[in-house]
């Protein structure tokens, strides 16, 4: 993993960096990009994504039709092609990475493998034996029924290929699994026609490990951990995080055990989003994102380096401080009505919340469930930085325009 050449944005010395999906996490790191002078085309499905509002272009593909992604990466020609969602074209990166088109961030295998729920899964659990919910795969309605009934109820169905809580449901009984299956296949992003059914983990909290693979003083790729960050979802979204989560030294230490080993197994550079549920000590892995992770918000607030910065950083090959300034807490915004180009009230109230910050994503359309926006604060403790983001989030009033 060598490091980036940087030159000047549209020049042909430019370093170029390639961001598929270009949402609010995007936006975030092309910011990062841009502040160290390097050219970035920001590339969705629909124009005036929140990337491409900060980008030096914008591109809009069908991000699942490999024939148009390897297009995009041969018309720009980026160094390094850095994924920001799971739904696109994996094999078209495979194709990309081996013909020595373009870096692919962090590898092509890692971005094929977590794409798909079955792949990272078999991984963590067959291949490096970490602990795990009982699971099943099952591509009917038939074959759910006996994964369910095998794991047991309560127990989580997920198309393998999803996120953000999409098709995902909570099951509670034998009775309920067809209306699983039905919802199941209206919230995937790509239809595979395949769920996972998990059982259910009744945790104590559950937390993001960010995990950074960069070049570090050794000349090497090395691990580098932040502070661990506790969340709340509701119906598998995320409403709320805070930075550091209290843990025992047993369950931090296994966190990071099991983080190392995905991230490791995963290979490349930059940063990943470690998904695990942690009851006692005991750590069980749920999934990883092998890029920022929206939990991560709250790194705006808390850390001397965001998850964005971090991720810059660590796919430029330079040097990363995963150190934390502040404890801090992020509370979502959402659009509350569907309404295109709807306006904020309340903004200056939110900011006159102490140490409080905001990031509106400046998405073209709402929804009542779209994350529009996130309110981050600071505090003495994550609990009075919780208050505060969630006084600044509930201040914040999308109106139609
Ligand atoms: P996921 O899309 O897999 O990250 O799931 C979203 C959220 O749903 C998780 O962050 C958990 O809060 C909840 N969840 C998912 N799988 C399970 C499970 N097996 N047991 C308990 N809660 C789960």
């Amino acid at each position: 993993m060598g490091r980036v050449r940087i030159g000047t944005p549209l020049s042909p010395s430019s370093a170029r960096v390639l961001l598929l999906g270009a949402g609010e996490l995007g936006k975030e790191v092309v910011i990062a990009l841009q502040r160290f002078g390097v050219e970035t085309i920001a590339v969705d499905r629909y124009a005036d994504a929140p990337a491409m509002q900060v980008a030096h272009r914008g591109r809009v593909i069908d991000m699942t039709d490999p024939a148009a992604v390897r297009a995009v990466v041969e018309a720009e020609r980026p160094d390094l092609v850095v994924p920001e969602i799971e739904a696109i074209a994996t094999d078209a990166l495979l194709g990309i990475e081996a013909d020595g088109l373009a870096t692919v961030i962090p590898t092509a295998r890692a971005t094929s493998l977590t794409m798909n729920r079955e792949g990272i899964r078999r991984l963590a659990a067959e291949e490096l034996g970490l602990a795990t919910s009982p699971y099943r795969f099952a591509g009917s309605a038939e074959e759910l029924a006996a994964g369910a009934a095998e794991v047991g109820f309560p127990c989580v169905v997920k198309p393998v290929i999803s996120s953000s809580g999409k098709g995902q449901s909570l099951v509670h009984s034998a009775e309920e699994v067809a209306a699983a299956w039905e919802y199941a296949a209206t919230g995937s992003r790509v239809d595979a026609g395949r769920v996972i059914v998990e059982g259910f983990v009744d945790f104590d909290y559950e937390i993001t490990q960010l995990t950074v693979r960069a070049v570090g003083a050794s000349g090497e790729v090395e691990t580098f951990f932040c502070e661990p960050i506790g969340h709340r979802q509701v119906d598998g979204d995320y409403v709320e995080s805070w930075q550091p989560q209290a843990m025992s030294e047993a369950a931090l230490t296994g966190a990071r055990e099991a983080a190392e080993r995905i991230t490791s197994a995963l290979g490349g550079c930059g940063v990943f989003g470690v998904e695990l549920f942690v009851r006692g000590d005991k750590v069980i892995f749920s999934e990883v994102s092998p890029r920022p992770h929206d939990t991560g918000l709250v790194t705006l607030a808390t850390q001397r380096q965001s998850e964005f910065e971090l991720h810059a950083r660590a796919i430029l090959g330079l040097p990363v401080d995963t150190s934390q300034r502040r404890p801090g807490a992020s509370a979502v915004i959402y659009g509350g009505t569907p309404a295109v180009g709807i306006a904020f009230e309340g903004v200056a109230a939110a900011l006159a919340v102490p140490e409080s910050d905001l990031r509106l994503f400046g998405k073209p359309e709402s929804f009542a469930r779209r994350r529009m926006g996130v309110a981050v604060a600071g505090g003495d403790t994550t609990d009075e930085a919780r208050v505060r983001a969630a006084e600044a989030a509930s201040r914040i009033r999308p109106v139609e325009a």
